[in-house]
Parts: structure tokens; sequence; C-alpha cells
């Protein structure tokens, strides 16, 4: 089938704001695909790979630039001024091919299969002269196309589609076109995908076996689901009115994982289901000896504790375990991992994603093969609390180890992949926020490609006398506070560089966060975690901001 055919789907999907038009347009589609049904249902979100799959192209956006400007002939500075007016690489790229200085001879249709197997070939290139793999087979694509077909193969590689076509709606396309379109049926479609994390198969499965077929889906080893994640809670006693039957754990500070054990197999996936089996050798190591059985899916937080304060070791230091290629046994050696386990989502054969957490930590701790407090492998600390008074104490114990908190679950809960729905809440101390300088910001992208965001923060140093970065903070603003920023940060650029500018140091604003880290990235040698805007603080200079001194102490103290 010609990409043609899909470049009309996106622009269809692309010429309206109503998601229900969305799904009838993607159920039609889905509908007429035919054999190429697995394909459409991930390019219709721009994906190449299924959730669970490892989806890193390797392909930057300025690499991406590169390959337009050898399609086309056109100056890479003229690609980046087009790239910068629209925000959007992909216009860039139409807009290149319309003024192509170089055609190819012979051109060739695209075809969807053509563009979707060389596109997912990009990731496979491995070691020296890969880039250059990578730019040419990209530049080979574009060569052949239309200018809207090199739009949508531009954002299809950069991650940016833009159709506002989310997970919800491939849902539901998929209950339209091969049941009734009904709650019933989209709720169906829904657990297919929590349980598999792959729309090729929840869509082929709806097609070919229908709701029968789509129900026996489930849990599957070496096929990693999304993890459940936590609410909020505001305190201990909080989370103990929420839940009934509560079960309380340790909030460990460490790198989530599920474990995959089928015999002498084992894999390790991290929570953004990236496979770091070889960084781990420890890790399956340790699950070899102390685990029985044949077959399991463990989850767990690996935490890496300092040999000799027998705190945890902040995450960033520990990070480098997942990003190193060599010397993995010598740094498994140096930061030996402890694995606390808190759950079990399959076992012997069995998925568990809908049996109560009871029976699930019940038949986890039969598992573990031993008792010893030294072992890599071990139960996460946890308490069916009898009073609000041993919920609190255990709360400061889990303050005292160096965690972060408690995590408050629900007995009877099932497991739910990837939803907050308030089978688990977490429990941990608010850190008090920070002033803050804005040095630095972004254009955003897309729709917002108007607006300064992605702001670079810092502290003022008064014994230096200058301002030390402490951090990014990314996202979680509102269109109005964009729009207020933009308007009080435009006149202070100073310079520009791609979709960069350095501001002069003048606005001051709130910043809310989770945590401190330790960070090589910026020149205070710290990072909040997961920063938030709580206003602005236009009563405040630069040289007022919060001192680089208050940043370490609460870093200290957390
Ligand atoms: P947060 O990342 O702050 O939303 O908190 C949830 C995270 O806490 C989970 O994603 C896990 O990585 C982590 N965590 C630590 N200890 C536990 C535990 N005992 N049970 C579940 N999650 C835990």
């Amino acid at each position: 089938m010609e990409y043609r055919r899909l470049v009309e789907i996106y622009d269809r999907l692309d010429a309206t704001s109503s998601t229900l038009e969305k799904t009838d347009i993607l159920a039609d589609a889905f509908v007429d695909a035919g054999e190429l049904l697995p394909e459409f249902t991930q390019l219709a979100r721009g994906r190449l790979f299924a959730s669970w799959e490892n989806d890193d192209l390797g392909v930057s956006s300025s690499l991406t630039a590169q390959a337009i400007a050898n399609a086309t002939g056109i100056d890479s500075d003229q690609i980046e001024s087009w790239w910068r007016e629209t925000g959007d690489l992909g216009d860039a790229a139409a807009n290149a091919i319309e003024n192509r200085t170089q055609t190819t001879l012979v051109s060739d249709t695209l075809e969807i299969q053509t563009v979707y197997t060389t596109l997912r070939g990009l990731a496979e290139y491995e070691g020296s002269g890969s880039q250059k793999r990578r730019i040419d087979d990209i530049a080979n694509l574009l060569a052949d196309a239309q200018p809207d077909e090199a739009r949508y193969i531009v954002r299809t590689i950069v991650g940016a589609m833009r159709l506002g076509v989310g997970e919800g709606t491939i849902r539901d396309a998929i209950a339209t076109a091969f049941f009734d379109g009904s709650d019933e049926a989209t709720r169906a479609v829904e657990r297919a995908y929590e349980v598999t994390n792959d729309f090729q198969i929840v869509s082929e499965t709806a097609r070919e076996q229908g709701r029968d077929g789509l129900d026996a889906l489930d849990v599957e080893l070496f096929r990693p689901v999304k993890a459940m994640l936590a609410q909020k809670a505001e305190d201990v006693a909080d989370a103990l009115e929420a839940i009934e039957q509560p079960l309380l754990e340790y909030k460990y500070d460490g790198m989530r994982t599920k474990i995959h054990i089928k015999g002498d197999e084992i894999r390790v996936f991290t929570r953004r289901l990236e496979d770091v089996t070889t960084q781990f050798p420890d890790i399956v190591a340790a699950v070899h000896e102390e685990i029985d059985a044949e077959s399991a899916i463990i989850e767990a937080e690996v935490v890496v504790y300092h040999p000799e304060t027998g705190s945890p070791i902040p995450f960033q230091e520990f990070s480098k375990r997942i990003k190193r290629k060599n010397d993995i046994e010598e740094l498994a050696e140096e930061y030996p991992a402890t694995v606390h386990v808190f759950d079990l989502l399959y076992h012997d054969g069995e998925p568990l994603v809908d049996t109560p957490l009871s029976e699930r930590v019940e038949r986890l701790e039969g598992l573990i093969n031993h008792d010893g407090e030294t072992k890599t492998i071990q139960r996460a600390e946890n308490l069916r609390p009898a009073s609000i008074e041993q919920a609190e104490s255990f709360y400061a114990d889990a303050l005292e180890a160096g965690q972060e908190g408690l995590i408050v679950k629900n007995l009877n809960a099932p497991y739910q992949p990837g939803s907050r729905v308030g089978y688990m809440l977490k429990v941990k101390p608010m850190m008090e926020p920070l002033d803050l300088v804005v040095v630095q910001a972004k254009w955003s992208e897309g729709r917002k490609s108007d607006w300064l965001g992605r702001l670079r923060l810092a502290c003022w140093d008064a014994e230096r006398e200058e301002l030390r970065e402490v951090g990014r903070m990314f996202s979680g603003l509102t269109d109005a506070e964009l729009r207020e920023i933009t308007a009080k940060l435009e006149p202070l650029i100073q310079s520009v560089d791609g979709r960069t500018a350095k501001l002069r140091p003048e606005v001051v604003i709130e910043v809310e966060y989770e945590e401190i880290q330790e960070s090589t990235t910026y020149d205070s040698g710290y990072a909040l975690r997961f920063p938030r805007f709580g206003g602005f603080r236009d009563d405040l200079g630069p040289e007022n901001a919060d001192r680089f001194e208050r940043v370490e102490r609460l870093y200290e103290e957390q």
C-alpha cells in the first residue's frame, strides 16, 4: 500500500480537533488496512515500536536535519531557519523537498512497508559508521518523498507527530472498528492493551479472534508491562483513611525493575521498559540463587547502598550502572545492588494481575529461599498496621533508614499497569520550595512553538558572587503561564543558539520539587528532581534568589 494513503489519513486527522472524528477516521482506516493492520496501528500515532520495545532510533533532530540537507541539496542553515520559524522539523522537510535543488532520476513511489521497515531498521545499526548509515537511509527515503510525505516521515523520526492521537484514541478506534464501540468493548480493548502493552497484538486479535480472543490476552513473560503508579497522600493518616486494608511498605529510592524469569533465562527491565539485563549481572546471579520459581515476573526496587555509611547512594550516581557498556563486572562489585522485591505479576504459568495483592505478596514471599539480611534479594520492609501510631512509627523508621517514605497499598486490589488508580499511595515529606533565577529558556515545539519554556534555573552563590545552575524545568506549565513567562523573558534575551535563548538573569520564580540530587550536568553540582512552577517572585531580584548554601543544606537534610 502506498505511503500516500497514510498521508491522506494523517491530513484528515490533522484537519479535525474532534476526538470523536479522529476515532472514526482511524476506525475506518483499521477496517480497510488489510494485512497492514499491525503497521497501521503503530504508525497512526507516529510510533514505530510497541510500548514495550526499545524504541530508540539513535537519531537526533540535527541528524535528521542533516539527512534532509543531503536529500535535497538545500543548505543546512536554511533548513535550521525553517525549523526555527515553524518549530517543526517536519514542515522544514516539506519546504526543503518543495525547493529541492537535486532530484533523483528515477524516483520510486513510497510504500508504507518500505517507510516502516527502513525507519525501524535505523535502531539496529551499531558501532562506527552507524550515524552515517542512518543519515543515508533517511536521505534515501526523503529523496523519493513528496513534500507532505516528507513532513510525516520526519515527524515520525523525531517523535513529534502532533496529530492529537493518543493511546485512548487508538483504543477507541479498535473498539469501534472491530466491535460496537460501546463502553464495555472499549474497556475490553483497554484491558487487553494494559496486559500486552502492544496495540498490534490487540488490533489483530480483535479482528481475527473477536471478544473471546481479546479477553484471553494476558501478561506474558519477556513482554514487559507498564508499572502501576502511585497517587500522592498528604500524610500517613490520610493514606490510611483512603485504603481499607492497607499494607505499608518502605518507599525505596532506587530503580524500579521488573524481573522476568523462565528457567535459566532471566531478564531485567526498567520502569521505562528498557532491557538492562547485561548491566546487572549481580541481579541475574542473585535471582538464580535466591529465587525458587520455574517462571515468574517479579517487581522490585533496586537500590545501591554506600559501603561505609549504609545509606542509599543518589540515583544519579547509581544510574551509571545503567549507561555503562564496559567494565560492567567491576562496577557491579563497586556498586552492588540490593533488590527489594514487592510484587509478583506472573508465577509458574499463571498471570496474576487480576489476583488481589494479599495473595500476590504471599506467593512472592514463598519464592525467596532464604531469610538472610545480607543477601541481594530482600522482601521490601512491610507492615500491616494495627494502629495509626504503629504506622507513623514505621514511616519514621523508613525515613531514618534513608528511604523516601512509604507506599501504602490496598491488599484487596489487582495490579493495574500504567495507571494511577489509587491502589497505592505514596507518603513522603514535602521539600520546601526554592526561589530561583531563570537564566536560559527554549522555544517549545509544535502548537506552543512561539512560547519560551524549558527553563534553566540557577541559585545565587554569595561567596563567589555568581549564579550557579541547579537544573531545568521541562513541563507542567499551563498555556497561560507559558504566555506570561514568554512575555517576561523575551525582553531579556541576550543571544540565541538554535531554539535556545540565553537570558539576562532577572526573573525569579518559585520552584517546587520532590528532591535534590547530585548532578554533573549543572555547575552547582546539584539538580532538582521533578521541578514544578510555583509562581513568579516579582518581589525578588537575582541576588535575593535562594543561596547555593541553602541548596547544599537542603540536600544534606533530605
Ligand atoms: P513516584 O516515583 O514518586 O511516583 O513514586 C512511585 C515509585 O516509588 C514507584 O514507581 C517505584 O519506583 C518506587 N517504589 C519504591 N518502593 C516501592 C514499593 N515498596 N512499592 C512500590 N513502588 C515503590
